[in-house]
């Protein structure tokens, strides 16, 4: 039955991530962003993706002893390049974003655009380009390590408003994810699982995997804990936004058959009116 794919896949994932070389530590900061710090061991290099808030970070680079090596920003917004000049002073560290935000990254030393490799210690991290929510969004991509940092791009049963780009972009961006490996640990820049997983039911309340992931979600937040990461996988059975080829999503909006671009046009319509 599906719903039991849906649990042996969180046991698999807390298998996975001990075996895993990377250190992956999540701060929550400001009311529901999520930064991370990434450490390698063996090089000892550390990254930080999208720092909105610089003492969080700083007191657990101190507690843990590590040197901060890199800022990785998934986009522009405030909440996410916050702290990129406070860092960069007192670290000294590399700020590297996408190229064509250049003039909107605070500090920027490196750009990036779509097929690039660039790497933590040995750990390749290949970008993806995911305009939508902004022009210029990227992600980062661990090849080898089953992580997808994903910004404001894709949520745990959700995805990102689209502030600067158009639903044909943004589809083309969350489609480029969803094809990633069914393992890939999906962690996103903010904790929006409860409202984004009510709207999910209301159009798919049906979907088994979903209403189990729900039962999880609410288990989480009740002991205040955190419901990121996510996988690819559970993204595929549960978040609306990348099932707009299903029947389910596409009979709640009266949109069968139809392209499923337009489907996720309709359907992001309805998230911002919700
Ligand atoms: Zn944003
Ligand atoms: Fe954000």
């Amino acid at each position: 039955m599906q719903v039991k794919i849906c649990i042996s896949f969180v046991k698999e994932l807390i298998k996975k991530v001990d075996m895993n070389m990377l250190t992956i530590k999540q701060l929550l900061v400001l009311t529901d962003n999520y930064i991370y710090l990434i450490h390698d061991d063996v090089s000892g290099e550390t990254a930080v993706i999208d720092p909105a808030e610089a003492k969080p970070v700083l007191d657990y680079l101190a507690e843990m002893n590590w040197q901060l090596t890199y800022i990785l920003n998934t986009h522009h917004h405030l909440d996410h390049v916050g702290a990129n000049v406070v860092l960069k002073q007192k670290t000294g560290c590399q700020i590297v974003a996408a190229e064509v935000d250049w003039d909107r990254i605070p500090g920027i030393d490196q750009g990036l655009k779509a097929g690039d490799v660039i790497t933590l210690g040995a750990h390749p991290i290949q970008v993806f380009e995911t305009h939508g929510h902004t022009n210029g969004h990227i992600v980062y991509y661990f090849t080898e390590d089953q992580a997808v940092f994903c910004g404001d791009t894709l949520f745990v049963m959700g995805c990102g408003r689209l502030f600067e780009g158009t639903p044909e972009e943004m589809y083309r961006s969350l489609q480029q994810l969803k094809e990633l490996p069914a393992d890939t640990r999906v962690y996103c820049a903010h904790e929006y699982t409860e409202a984004n997983g009510r709207f999910a039911l209301s159009i798919e309340p049906d979907n088994e995997c979903l209403q189990e992931k729900m039962r999880i979600v609410a288990q989480l937040r009740a002991e205040q804990k955190s419901t990121v990461p996510s996988t690819i996988e559970q993204e595929r059975v549960t978040n609306p936004f990348l099932r707009v080829d299903s029947l389910g999503v596409q009979k709640t909006l009266g949109l069968i058959g139809v392209p499923p671009v337009r489907v996720f046009t309709e359907l992001r319509k309805r998230k911002d009116n919700w």
